[in-house]
């Protein structure tokens, strides 16, 4: 039996109480943009709502608070990273031997490094999501905030976090429960990274210059990305925003002028902003077009968001290694800092071909569902869990490749009833559990930072037996805590 919250207001609805609820929110959804393009039924004219569950799930305050209070911690923390390239170097150079991708990165990083950055600025809007750690017989007041990982690319839901929260506080008032709305916490997710944006804008200081932000060839997410480009215009209409592929990009879509500014059809670009380019996939061409186009944007005079240290600084191998004994310390010459942030860690474990890789491989084969095993990719969906991660283990006995994944304890959080809801599907009463992301906005050079804030949140929730959460993957639904 796992640990488990109670819903914030009884979900116990009649069949014909659900159904008016649900249909009412749907379309409050569908009108209010808490929407996504279906993969199924695509078509560039329409979007679908996206998955919900219909009440807000019961997260306890105290670690709601822990978790926003800490994020300037992890956004310096990023920052010091990012602008560390011997620490980079060495914790990334096996990694480098093993894993191809993250390897194209490094050399762009390497490649800049050497002939000198063009521009000092750099702006990270990132996203440190965590869940509530529980042993299955611990009491509730126990649960405590477990890190997950730390995004530094493509962070999404600014806009659909946000907007979660308001669709619950409607299903709320709708169920005469109006009176708990304070319950659940103010959110200014699209404001603070768009925000943030400008911010680096107006540092680059050129009134005429774009921000452009390298999409897919489809977004599914259409929903987040346009949001955020609509705040931009309301928050600055002087500000135009272009989005591009890497593809287009790199067949002749821009150009590098001679002092290094990014025209885009004559355009000069003052901030990039990448919602792609952090899987392998999103690098097609044989001709490696889109890798040319990281490069030129990598050289060039805009603020990038992020700039390849900061997408390095990202990685499952960084992560892995900070949470080594002394590491943080190396980073942060302030203890409290260290203890607060070494607080949210979980265990996690090199697997890189030596003694202590074999060690932590030998743990995991014989207990496989304690652990989960995680390669250096972004965007969900690439993890191995459960009995496989004894497979992959054994398969990499002895193979250097092992070093390209890292090992990390799996994080239980406590299970909660909730109605799902998705398209063309029926209502689902299941036990869910949550990730809560935090955004963080940091804006700095290598000598200080500029700026650091916390910038709202979101939070996802799946269905419990789902290894992943993943909302546009399928199988995650949006949600928002109701502290208590
Ligand atoms: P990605 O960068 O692909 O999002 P994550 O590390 O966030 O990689 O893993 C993807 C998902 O896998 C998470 O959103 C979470 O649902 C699940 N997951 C990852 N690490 C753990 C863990 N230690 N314990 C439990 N679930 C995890
Ligand atoms: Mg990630
Ligand atoms: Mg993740």
């Amino acid at each position: 039996m796992s640990a488990r919250l109670e819903p914030c207001v009884s979900i116990d609805f009649d069949s014909s109480a659900l159904d008016e609820v649900v249909t009412k929110t749907k379309d409050w959804a569908l009108m209010h943009g808490v929407c996504m393009r279906s993969r199924q039924n695509f078509s560039p004219d329409s979007i679908n709502f996206a998955p919900f569950v219909l009440v807000p799930s019961t997260f306890p305050k105290k670690e709601f608070e822990k978790a926003i209070e800490l994020q300037t911690l992890v956004n310096e923390m990023i920052y010091r990273i990012a602008n560390n390239y011997e620490f980079l170097k060495t914790t990334l150079a096996i990694t480098n031997t093993v894993d191809p991708f993250t390897a194209q990165l490094f050399k762009i990083y390497t490649t800049v490094q050497e002939e000198g950055v063009s521009q000092a600025i750099d702006l990270g809007l990132i996203r440190s999501d965590v869940m509530l750690g529980a042993e299955p017989e611990m009491p509730l007041s126990s649960f405590k905030l477990r890190q997950v990982e730390v995004n530094t690319i493509a962070a999404g839901f600014g806009w659909l976090g946000p907007s979660s929260g308001r669709l619950h506080r409607f299903v709320m008032q709708e169920l005469g429960h109006g009176d708990k709305l304070q319950q659940l916490p103010e959110n200014n997710a699209l404001e603070a990274l768009c925000g943030g944006m400008l911010k680096a804008w107006e540092i680059y200081n050129q009134p005429q210059a774009v921000i452009l932000f390298i999409v897919e060839d489809i977004s599914y997410n259409i929903c987040d990305q346009r949001f955020h480009e609509f705040e931009i215009r309301k928050q600055n209409p002087n500000v135009r925003v272009v989005r591009r592929s890497l593809t287009q990009l790199g067949r002749g879509g821009a150009v590098l002028d001679a002092e290094r500014k990014l025209i885009i059809d004559g355009q000069e670009v003052a901030v990039v902003y990448f919602r792609c380019g952090y899987a392998p996939d999103q690098y097609p061409s044989a001709d490696g077009c889109e890798w040319d186009a990281r490069l030129m944007i990598e050289r060039s005079k805009a603020i990038k968001c992020p700039s390849i240290s900061y997408h390095l600084a990202g990685t499952k191998k960084v992560q892995q290694v900070l949470a080594e004994p002394g590491f943080l310390e190396r980073i942060f010459d302030n203890a409290e800092k260290v203890a607060k942030l070494r607080d949210v860690f979980t265990g996690l474990y090199s697997l890189d071909l030596n003694e202590e890789g074999d060690r932590a491989a030998e743990m995991a084969i014989e207990n496989p569902e304690k652990y989960v095993l995680k390669p250096q990719r972004e965007g969900g969906g690439n993890n191995v869990y459960g009995k496989e991660v004894a497979e992959v283990l054994k398969q990499l006995k002895d193979n250097p490749e092992r070093a390209s994944y890292i090992l990390m304890d799996i994080i239980q959080p406590p299970l909660l009833r909730n109605w799902m809801i998705r398209p063309s599907t029926q209502p689902m009463l299941v036990d869910t559990l949550s990730e809560l992301g935090i955004f963080g906005v940091i804006i700095g050079n290598s000598k200080e930072i500029l700026h650091n804030s916390m910038g709202g949140h979101m939070l996802r929730t799946k269905i419990h037996t789902a290894n992943e959460g993943g909302v546009a993957a399928g199988l995650g639904a949006l949600d928002s805590p109701f502290l208590v």
